[in-house]
C-alpha cells in the first residue's frame, strides 16, 4: 500500500493508491443545531435521482435520529466494532489504525455487508432518545435525554473506500470537482465497494444488478449550482462549496472558513481514514463522550466557538448565507452587518442583512383610515 498524507488525522496513512487530490474538492457542510428532520432532502434527492425499478429503498441522501437511527440498520455501530480500540487526544495524531490499516490480508479496507432487511427501515429510531423501547420501559432510560439529527450523503472522499475496493476499477474521483462516480457500463455488480464504504452510501440496485450512489449532482455542480439536497433544505442548515487543503485554505472561501478558520465545522468519523468531505457543526446539546467519537478530539472546541457567534460577525454572516442561493458561493465577506456572496468569477450572487430589519406597523392606519388586526 502507498502511503499518503491525511491531514484529518493529522498523520500519513497507508492506502492502495497514491495521494491524487483533485484540483477542486466538492463539500458541504451541515449544521446539525438547525436540521429539523423534515426529509425534504431526502426526497429532494428521491425525486431527482431514485425513483427507478429498483431503487425503492435506496436514500442516497437519509437523515437518522442519533444515537438509535441509523441506515442501513446499525452501520456506524458495526464499523466502529471493525475497526477496534480508537485513541486521540486533540492536537495529537490519531493513535488507532484507520479501516485501510486495519484490514485483513484478503480485504482493501476493514468491511462488512449490510442484509438486504437492514435497508429496509430507513427511519428506524426516529426521535427516539432511549433506544427500541417496551411498553413501559420509558422510565429507565440509558442516559440523558437527548438525540439529535444527521443528515447524510456520500462524503466523496478524498480516500474513498468504495473506490480502493472495486475490483473492475468501475469507480473513479473527478479531478475537475472531487467527485466520486461509478461507471454503469464497467461495473458488474460484485458489491465490494458497498461492502467497504463504512458510511454505507454504496447500494446496490437488484433490479439493474449493479451499484450506484450520491453522483454529488454534478450536472447542477458543472453549472454553478449546489445539489438538489442542498437548495431544497428547508432547514437552510447546508452549504455547499469547494474545500482546499489546510495548507492551501483561504478564509474568504465559505467552506474554508467553517472547517480550518474557524474549527466550528467538523468531518464525521475522521478516524476511519478516509478524509470524508462532509462537515458537521457539531449539535451543542448532545452528549459529549458520543460526539467525540463521531467528529473527533475537536468537538468541544467547535461548540465553544459556536457559543461565542454573537462576537464573530464574520461566522454569523457566513451562517446566514446558508439557504440564501442556489449558486455555489465561491468567496463570501461581511461589511456593515450585510453578508456578501460571490461566484467563481467575483461577480456578486446575492447579499444578506445579518439581522433582519422589523417593520412595526401601527393597529390604525391614518392614510386608509382602517383598523389592522391579525385576525384573518
Ligand atoms: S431538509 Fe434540511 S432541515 Fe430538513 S431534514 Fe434535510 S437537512 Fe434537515
Ligand atoms: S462515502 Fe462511501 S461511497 Fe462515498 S466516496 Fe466515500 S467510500 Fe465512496
Ligand atoms: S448531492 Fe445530489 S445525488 Fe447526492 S444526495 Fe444530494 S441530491 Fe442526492
Amino acid at each position: 500500500m502507498a502511503k499518503v498524507k491525511n491531514w484529518q488525522i493529522n498523520r500519513e496513512m497507508e492506502y492502495p493508491y497514491d495521494e491524487n487530490r483533485p484540483k477542486k474538492q466538492w463539500a458541504i457542510v451541515f449544521d446539525l443545531n438547525k436540521c429539523i428532520a423534515c426529509q425534504t432532502c431526502s426526497l429532494a434527492c428521491k425525486t431527482t435521482w431514485t425513483s427507478g425499478k429498483g431503487q425503492e429503498y435506496m436514500f442516497w441522501n437519509n437523515v437518522e435520529t442519533k444515537p438509535y437511527g441509523s441506515y442501513p440498520l446499525a452501520w456506524d455501530v458495526k464499523v466502529l466494532e471493525r475497526l477496534g480500540h480508537q485513541e486521540w487526544e486533540k492536537k495529537k495524531p490519531y493513535y488507532g489504525k484507520t479501516i485501510f490499516e486495519a484490514a485483513e490480508s484478503n480485504e482493501r479496507a476493514a468491511h462488512f455487508a449490510p442484509e438486504d432487511k437492514d435497508w429496509m427501515y430507513p427511519n428506524h429510531g426516529e426521535d427516539d432518545c432511549a433506544g427500541q423501547v417496551n411498553k413501559g420501559d420509558y422510565i429507565s432510560l440509558q442516559h440523558d435525554r437527548w438525540f439529535f439529527y444527521l443528515p447524510r450523503t456520500c462524503a466523496h472522499c478524498t480516500y474513498p473506500a468504495c473506490l480502493a475496493a472495486c475490483p473492475r476499477k468501475a469507480i473513479y474521483k473527478r479531478q475537475e470537482d472531487g467527485i466520486v462516480l461509478i461507471d454503469q457500463s464497467r461495473c458488474k455488480g460484485y458489491g465490494e465497494c458497498v461492502k467497504a464504504c463504512p458510511y454505507k452510501k454504496s447500494m446496490y440496485n437488484a433490479h439493474t444488478r449493479i451499484s450506484e450512489k450520491c453522483i454529488g449532482c454534478y450536472p447542477f455542480v458543472e453549472q454553478g449550482y449546489q445539489p438538489r439536497c442542498v437548495t431544497n433544505c428547508i432547514g437552510k442548515i447546508r452549504i455547499m462549496g469547494f474545500i482546499n487543503p489546510p495548507w492551501k485554505a483561504r478564509s474568504n472561501n465559505p467552506v474554508d472558513y467553517l472547517v480550518h478558520k474557524t474549527g466550528l465545522a467538523l468531518p464525521y468519523y475522521p478516524q476511519l481514514g478516509l478524509e470524508p468531505n462532509i462537515y458537521y457543526i457539531p449539535p451543542i446539546h448532545a452528549d459529549r463522550e458520543y460526539l467525540t467519537q463521531m467528529f473527533g478530539p475537536n468537538v468541544d472546541s467547535a461548540i465553544e466557538t459556536y457559543r461565542k457567534l454573537k462576537d464573530d460577525p464574520i461566522a454569523q454572516g457566513l451562517l446566514v448565507l446558508m439557504g440564501s442561493t442556489d449558486r455555489i458561493i465561491h468567496d463570501f465577506n461581511v461589511k456593515s452587518g450585510i453578508a456578501y456572496a460571490f461566484d467563481e468569477k467575483g461577480d456578486e450572487i446575492v447579499h444578506v442583512p445579518i439581522k433582519e430589519q422589523i417593520f412595526i406597523r401601527p393597529a390604525f392606519d391614518e392614510k386608509l383610515g382602517s383598523s389592522r388586526n391579525n385576525t384573518p
